[in-house]
């Protein structure tokens, strides 16, 4: 396949996710970014870090340097150092990491390390004490400015994002950062990773917090969405489990299903009850034969 065929492809699959408020995740692990007094210090005056892989974010990228992370408890080696070198280091760890450095570390924005606690990187003989910049990174969401406008979101806005699969799990307090620089990934931690089933490639759904009253009175109408008078209508189908979420009806609705039986005694979830009204939906419960 031609290469530009094979972009056009990819272009017009990612719009049609980002219409469907689709984002791809990617789990960070723990990592060190460090300032050029930092870098001078712990691997000499000048010293240039390796590039080993590039990142998502242009720009960005993992070194081929490793360096020790150590608290009172216990260390961390052979954590990855990204690059471009930054104003201010910061160290980026998990909770479980904050464990086992013995730290209380907040929860913070890439960025935001005023008053967090301070921590020891080694490098061969080398110990530099940070005085602040150990964080467990906000979970957030990358948004190019393009991409905003599909996904209709605002810089610094909080959403919800639920991620599928065999854990499927819905992670709230999801900041959205929007920058020109940035190609549109959620960022997890590898605490967050594990607790959702993460495997590379896997998507998340955006749910706005509050649907129905989207804030600033600018945007634009959400694309329309097919009525079941545009599909065919009547097709019906049973549901057997006892909660029945948005993504039970959310396949059925994509194979114009839109009559769903389901147990006398099952909860439909808030969001499912919002896809129910959205889509107009039929849902007919059975009658309990017995208890
Ligand atoms: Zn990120």
């Amino acid at each position: 396949m031609n290469q530009l065929l094979a972009e056009t492809i990819t272009n017009t699959v990612k719009k049609v996710m980002l219409e469907e408020s689709f984002v791809e995740v990617e789990a960070s692990g723990r990592h060190v970014h460090l300032s050029r007094e930092a870098i001078d210090f712990l691997f000499g005056e000048g010293y240039e870090l390796t590039k080993a892989k590039p990142l998502s974010q242009p720009g960005q990228f993992a070194c081929k340097e490793r360096i020790t992370v150590a608290g009172p408890k216990g260390k961390l080696e052979n954590v990855v150092i990204l690059g471009p070198e930054r104003k201010a280091s910061q160290v980026e760890v998990s909770l479980t990491d904050a464990v086992a450095l013995g730290k209380q570390i907040p929860v913070r924005e890439s960025g935001d390390i005023e008053g967090t606690p301070g921590i020891t990187l080694i490098h061969n003989d080398r110990q530099l004490e940070l005085d602040k910049g150990l964080i467990v990174a906000k979970r957030h969401i990358h948004v190019s400015p393009e991409d905003a406008e599909i996904l209709q979101v605002e810089n610094k806005e909080l959403v919800q994002v639920k991620v599928f699969g065999e854990r499927s799990l819905t992670f709230d307090e999801v900041v959205i950062r929007i920058h020109p620089n940035y190609r549109t990934y959620m960022h997890i931690d590898f605490d967050e990773a594990n607790a959702c089933g993460f495997r590379k490639g896997v998507l998340g759904k955006i749910i706005k917090k509050s649907p129905g009253s989207q804030p600033g009175g600018s945007r634009k109408a959400a694309p329309l969405q097919h009525t079941p008078a545009e599909t065919e209508l009547g097709k019906m189908t049973e549901l057997n489990q006892k909660i029945i979420t948005e993504n039970d009806l959310q396949k059925l609705f994509l194979q114009q299903i839109t009559k769903v039986k389901i147990p006398a005694g099952s909860i439909i979830t808030p969001l499912a009850n919002d896809y129910v009204r959205k889509h107009k939906l039929e849902i007919l419960r059975r009658e309990e034969n017995k208890g």
